[in-house]
């Protein structure tokens, strides 16, 4: 089978492109095949340097050689001075007073060169001109290189690494191609092996994976590559879809405990007056869908999706109300139990703490499990406050169901953690956990608890409809009344910066606290000419606190910090040891320090917009009046259009679909995140297509659950396959 045959079998590799073949995960004729061209190149002219004339204004291609840094004649003036090469000839090239340019481009990689000619003693060469790294020669001037079957729409250019050049890539190709059993394929004379039936294939128009995977790597129009581009996504949504339909349809199957408590019911309705708020429009609509679940006698399954101080915790509580109250069936004592899992400990220790107010006038125990010890409410000694207990008691508690409630880290989902009657399983900011970690907690048990998921991270309708097409979906799209908006601004120039160092001066004095967040950790990545902009937290902090504000406690946060240092520092944070934290965006997710009213984003431009809001969410939860600093670098009206949605933006969900629409796909950070390929964050941005691959997933699981028929198993095979891949 041409797919699976190794390459090693069908191209003489060297042992350098072996193994960098093996690091970009491509190892057979499948995987080649479906390692699709991040863009195509332009087929815009340029000369061959041959052709160059002094004085003239030119565009070149081709390799960089003996880039490096020097000093000019007299030694004062740094610079960068190396040359381009094509098949013809090279010449020099010069940037006076950039020497970091040198730094910047990598020795042999392709660049396009603009600029004007000049005669330098005598010696053709480029003064200060524009440099550009590309991924492959354009056709027009690489024709020579690409040879016979070049693509006449643009070149393809491919993620490269040392040795695997775009090229290599073309030829490559190119040889499968102009197999028999890949002409076969295309003219569908070999036995059907698509992974998209052909029904469908005929019912949306799509090519067929042979058609389509010519079409991608050598487009002869334009057309050929965005038809292919359609049909991948088309699959890639559709085999997500297949299998959540597939979770979907066998928990329906499953057993759950049936808690009958209705949102109107008198207890329910008491436990909802004494939070000391009437709940939204929006969490009791949510509250009521969880309810409503929780009769049925099947697991639930449902994602809770609402903005940052949105109110998720109460529906948390009210949810667990029911199942605390709910006696096991069968028994004449005891309560159901609830499991709450957090992604920090100082997170679950402010979910412990909410909740043994809510539930302190029941008679209920509430335990906290985190990698640090234990912990249960009511303490016997004082039953109005917890006590710290041994682990081993706390198992054996949690195990005969006398704690009710246990709150915990990643800690809750270890084995010897066993619950008696576990029938309600709440996991906070659950983009945090992994799928298997998520599925822990809920499936350890005979009895599968009900499920619910909350994150703070909007996401856009189609994207929420692939990621967890197994889950039902509540959305909490309203904030509670007389909330404090954000004021937001965004500075473009120093002198709105300035105005935001002057209102964190003022907060500073009133005794608040402030966050800085930045877009690095910290010196310049030297493969990145970008990089060299943007404010790093090290370097932001020292200054800070060398010019700006000199009396204030400042200290920084990032992710290459230990996961304990990292809690230590947001301890003293919250106990107001610190009062201004530079931070990178590790500090989205988290902690509620009720003090800190202003944030100040630096370059603003390098952020998502829905990762903006996250980050504006921190300042939020106070009493005072919140500000939010957006601060960018970017002098182009674009960004600073993109950024001003969010002043007018309603919410974080409004957001995250400009995010999707106006951003590149494969910027989209959350695609990333979720393991989605950029082919398929184009058919996330299609509601018709998500909508299309989910319809007919539901209608093949629909009449084949588990694709046991015959004319299924390559789709069983095939889904079969994926997953081993996704979750190695
Ligand atoms: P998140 O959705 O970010 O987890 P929380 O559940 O922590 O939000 O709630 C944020 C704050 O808002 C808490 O102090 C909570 O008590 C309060 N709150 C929640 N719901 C309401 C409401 N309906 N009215 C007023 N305050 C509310
Ligand atoms: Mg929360």
């Amino acid at each position: 089978m041409l797919f699976s045959t190794p390459l090693s079998d069908l191209f003489r590799l060297t042992p350098q492109q072996g193994s960098a073949l093996q690091k970009i995960g491509l190892q057979t004729v499948g995987e080649l095949l479906y390692h699709f061209p991040l863009r195509y190149g332009e087929s815009a002219s340029g000369k061959f340097i041959r052709d160059l004339t002094s004085g003239e204004q030119a565009t070149i291609f081709g390799k960089v050689t003996s880039l490096k840094t020097s000093k000019s004649f007299r030694g004062r003036m740094p610079m960068a001075e190396g040359f381009i090469e094509d098949d013809t000839s090279r010449v020099k090239v010069i940037w006076l007073h950039q020497p970091y340019i040198a730094k910047l481009i990598q020795p042999d990689s392709l660049v396009k060169v603009s600029g004007k000619v000049t005669d330098r003693n005598g010696v053709l060469a480029f003064l200060n001109p524009e440099i550009e790294s590309i991924g492959v020669l354009p056709v027009n001037i690489g024709k020579s290189l690409f040879g016979e079957g070049a693509p006449t729409v643009g070149v393809p250019v491919y993620s490269e690494t040392k040795g695997i050049t775009s090229r290599w890539f073309f030829h490559a190709l190119q040889r499968i191609f102009k197999t028999k059993e890949f002409q076969d394929m295309v003219s569908n004379e070999a036995t059907d092996t698509d992974p998209i039936p052909s029904a469908i294939r005929e019912r949306y128009k799509l090519p067929n994976l042979a058609t389509a995977l010519v079409w991608m790597h050598a487009p002869q129009k334009d057309s050929d590559a965005e038809v292919a581009r359609k049909r991948f996504a088309f699959e890639e949504v559709f085999f997500i879809q297949l299998k959540n339909q597939q979770t979907r349809a066998l928990q329906a199957k499953e057993k759950s405990f049936i808690i009958d408590k209705p949102a109107a019911s008198v207890g329910v309705s008491n436990f909802i007056e004494r939070l000391g708020f009437p709940l939204t429009e929006a969490q009791q609509k949510s509250v009521e869908d969880i309810l409503a679940d929780f009769a049925k006698g099947q697991p639930m399954s449902r994602l809770l999706e609402g903005d940052v101080g949105s109110g998720k915790t109460a529906v948390a509580a009210v949810t667990s109300y029911a199942a605390v109250t709910t006696r096991p069936k069968g028994r004449v004592a005891g309560t159901l139990q609830v499991g709450y899992m957090a992604p920090t400990e100082i997170l679950a220790r402010q979910h412990f703490e909410s909740f043994i107010k809510l539930f302190r006038h029941m008679p209920i125990s509430i335990g906290l499990i985190t990698g640090n010890g234990c912990r249960k409410f009511p303490s016997k000694i004082n039953p109005n406050g917890w006590t710290d207990i041994s682990r081993s008691q706390f198992l054996k508690w949690v195990a005969n169901g006398e704690i009710a409630v246990v709150i915990g880290t990643h800690a809750l989902i270890q084995k010897s953690v066993k619950f008696k009657d576990l029938a309600y399983v709440i996991i906070d900011e659950q983009h945090r956990f992994g799928t298997a970690q998520r599925q822990k907690l809920a499936r350890k048990h005979d009895v599968t608890p009900h499920l619910l998921s909350m994150t703070a991270t909007p996401i856009p309708r189609t994207l929420a409809l692939t990621l967890y097409g197994d889950l039902d979906l509540s959305i909490l799209d309203q904030m509670p009344a007389g909330r404090k908006k954000v004021l937001t601004e965004i500075a473009g120039t120093i002198g709105q910066r300035e105005k935001a160092y002057d209102r964190m001066r003022l907060e500073l004095a009133a005794g608040r606290q402030c966050y800085v967040i930045c877009p690095r950790i910290d010196e310049p990545d030297p493969d990145k000419e970008q990089s060299i902009l943007a404010k790093s937290v090290k370097e932001e902090a020292k200054r800070l606190k060398k010019d700006v504000f000199k009396d204030s406690r400042i200290d920084i946060l990032h992710s290459k910090m230990k996961p304990a240092e990292k809690e230590a520092t947001m301890e003293r944070f919250a106990k107001h040891e610190i009062d201004i934290l530079v931070a990178t965006s590790v500090v989205e997710v988290g902690v509620n320090v009720p003090n800190a009213n202003v944030i100040l984003i630096e370059g603003g431009e390098r952020f998502g917009l829905s990762q903006l809001h996250q980050l504006r969410g921190r300042v939020i939860r106070g009493t005072h009046q919140p500000y939010c600093f957006v601060a960018t670098e970017s002098k182009s009206d674009k960004t600073v259009e993109r950024l001003k949605a969010l002043v007018t933006a309603k919410n974080g969900f409004e957001l995250s679909e400009l995010d999707l629409q106006m951003r590149g796909a494969g910027e989209l950070y959350v695609g990333k995140q979720w393991g989605i390929s950029d082919v398929a964050m184009e058919a996330i941005k299609n509601l018709k297509m998500v909508e299309a691959a989910r319809k007919e997933a539901q209608t093949l699981i629909a009449n084949d659950p588990t694709l046991l028929k015959p004319e299924n198993s390559l789709l069983a095979h095939i889904l079969k396959t994926r997953e081993e891949n996704h979750f190695e």
